[in-house]
C-alpha cells in the first residue's frame, strides 16, 4: 500500500518538475519580456472592421476554420468590449442606439460623439473637430489611412475629413454641405480634405472620385495630389513599386473588388447548402494584406518618430447589408489576414500598439435549424471547414431593403504597450483617449 502511494507521490513530483517549473519559467520570460519591449509605444495600428461584431467573428471562424480553431484576431491577448452608440443631432443630444460608420468613427478619431451622417464635426454646431491622424501628423508621426472601400467612404474620411455630411465625398457632391464647399471658405469635400491633409499613405478605392477636377479649376484631384509630391498608383505592381513620403493608391472605380462570391441568403427554405468560391479579387487589385504591408514600410521611412495608421475593411459591413454570406465572411478573413501582417510586425517591432475593433454590428445571426415556411428573414445554409451545416439569418429588414446595423457592444482586442488598458467595458470614445496617451498626443 505504501509503495503504491510513494509511486503516487514520485509520479506527482515528476509532473510538477516536467510541467509546472518550465511553465513557471516560461510565465516569468514572457512577463519580463514585456516589461522590457513593451515601455513606450512608437505606432499603432487601429484595425477596424466594418460591421464585424462578435456574431460576424463567429459566423467567419466557425466557417473558415472551425468552431474550435482561431483566427488571427482572436490570438491578441487583451479583450474588451465597445459600446458603439451614436447621439441625436437636436439637443439635449439623447443616444441614438444604432450608430451609423459615420458617427462611429467620428467616435473614435475625435473622441466625441456625433450624430449619424456627420464626419468629425459636433452635433448641431457643426465645429470641426481635432482628430487622431491631426494631432498624431502635429506631434511629428507618419500617418496612413487604408481601407477596401472607395476613400472617400465614411471610417477612411472621419479620419481627417470634417464635413456635416458623408455623402460630401467629392466637389461634385457637395448638395447636402454648402458651408463646406472651398468656393464658401469651407475645407472642401472629403477627398480634397484627404489629399489637402498629406496624409501619408492613402490606399483603397475611390479612382472616380479623384478623377473629378476640383472646384474652379481645372486639374483633377489626382493631378493635384501629384503636383503635392504624391506618387499615385493604380495597380498592384504600381502599389508595390511605390516609393516616397506620399503614396495615392486607387485601386478601383469605386469600392474595391471583393475576395470570394457565393449565392445571396433567401427566404424559407433558403440558400445551399453552399460552399464558398474563393480567390475572386483580380490580382491588379491588391489585398488588405499587401496594402497594409506596403503601408508598413512607407510609413517605417517616412518619419522616425512612429506612426500611426489605420485599416479598414469595409465590405464585412457593406455584403451584410445585402445577405451575402459568403462575400461577407470572405471579406472577414480577408481581413484577418491584414491583422496577421500586423502581429507579425509587432513581432519584430514591440513598440508597436495594435488594436483591433469594429464600429458596429451588423444583422447575420447564427441560427438553428429553421423548421417551417414561418421563419423570419432570409438564410443560407453554408458547409463549414467542419463539414456542419452553417445557418446564417438575415431578418433586420423586409426582403430587398438594405439589412440593418445593429446597437451590440462590439469586441476590442488589443496587443503590444498600453494593451492591458483594453479590458472591461469602453466606450468608442475611450480608444481616441487611448491613441492619444499611448502616442503622447497631447
Ligand atoms: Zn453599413
Amino acid at each position: 500500500m505504501w509503495l503504491r502511494r510513494a509511486r503516487t507521490i514520485g509520479l506527482l513530483v515528476t509532473i510538477l518538475v516536467t510541467i509546472a517549473v518550465p511553465a513557471v519559467l516560461f510565465a516569468k520570460s514572457l512577463l519580463t519580456a514585456e516589461s522590457k519591449t513593451y515601455k513606450q509605444a512608437k505606432k499603432v495600428i487601429l484595425f477596424l472592421g466594418d460591421g464585424m461584431g462578435d456574431s460576424e467573428i463567429t459566423l467567419a471562424r466557425n466557417y473558415a476554420v472551425g468552431a474550435a480553431g482561431r483566427l488571427s484576431l482572436d490570438r491578441l491577448p487583451f479583450v474588451g468590449s465597445v459600446t458603439t452608440y451614436a447621439v441625436q443631432e437636436e439637443k439635449p443630444h439623447r443616444p441614438e442606439y444604432v450608430t451609423s460608420s459615420a458617427a462611429s468613427a467620428s467616435g473614435w478619431s475625435t473622441g466625441e460623439k456625433t450624430s449619424n451622417r456627420r464626419i468629425s464635426t459636433t452635433p448641431g454646431t457643426d465645429e470641426d473637430l481635432p482628430t487622431l491622424l491631426e494631432l498624431a501628423q502635429k506631434a511629428g508621426y507618419a500617418t496612413g489611412d487604408i481601407t477596401t472601400a472607395d476613400l472617400t467612404d465614411a471610417t477612411p474620411a472621419a479620419a481627417v475629413a470634417h464635413v456635416s455630411d458623408r455623402d460630401c465625398r467629392s466637389p461634385a457632391e457637395m448638395k447636402a454641405c454648402p458651408k463646406d464647399k472651398k468656393s464658401a471658405g469651407g475645407p472642401g469635400s472629403i477627398a480634397e480634405q484627404e489629399i489637402d491633409h498629406k496624409v501619408n499613405v492613402l490606399l483603397g478605392g475611390g479612382k472616380k472620385r479623384f478623377s473629378q477636377v476640383i472646384e474652379n479649376g481645372n486639374k483633377t484631384l489626382m493631378e493635384v495630389a501629384q503636383t503635392r509630391g504624391y506618387t499615385v498608383v493604380t495597380d498592384t505592381a504600381g502599389m508595390q513599386k511605390a516609393q516616397g513620403k506620399h503614396v495615392l493608391g486607387l485601386f478601383h472605380d469605386a469600392d474595391m473588388s471583393l475576395e470570394w462570391k457565393g449565392e445571396a441568403a433567401r427566404p424559407y427554405p433558403g440558400s445551399g447548402p453552399q460552399t464558398c468560391q474563393q480567390n475572386q479579387r483580380p490580382a491588379n487589385e491588391p489585398s488588405l494584406a499587401a496594402m497594409t504591408l506596403k503601408a508598413l514600410e512607407l510609413l517605417q521611412k517616412s518619419s522616425e518618430k512612429g506612426f500611426l495608421l489605420q485599416v479598414e475593411g469595409a465590405s464585412i459591413d457593406k455584403q451584410s447589408h445585402i445577405m451575402s454570406p459568403c462575400q461577407q465572411i470572405g471579406e472577414t478573413i480577408a481581413f484577418d489576414s491584414a491583422v496577421k501582417v500586423g502581429l507579425d510586425f509587432a513581432q519584430t517591432h514591440p513598440e508597436t500598439l495594435i488594436l483591433v475593433m469594429a464600429d458596429h454590428g451588423q444583422t447575420a445571426q447564427i441560427i438553428q435549424k429553421p423548421e417551417d415556411s414561418k421563419q423570419p428573414g432570409a438564410f443560407s445554409k453554408l458547409i463549414t471547414k467542419d463539414g456542419s451545416l452553417l445557418y446564417v439569418s438575415y431578418a433586420t429588414a423586409p426582403q430587398g431593403k438594405a439589412q440593418s446595423h445593429t446597437g451590440t457592444q462590439v469586441r476590442i482586442a488589443a496587443i503590444g504597450p498600453n494593451a492591458q488598458k483594453v479590458s472591461g467595458v469602453l466606450n468608442q470614445t475611450d480608444i481616441f483617449d487611448l491613441i492619444v496617451e499611448t502616442l503622447k498626443l497631447r
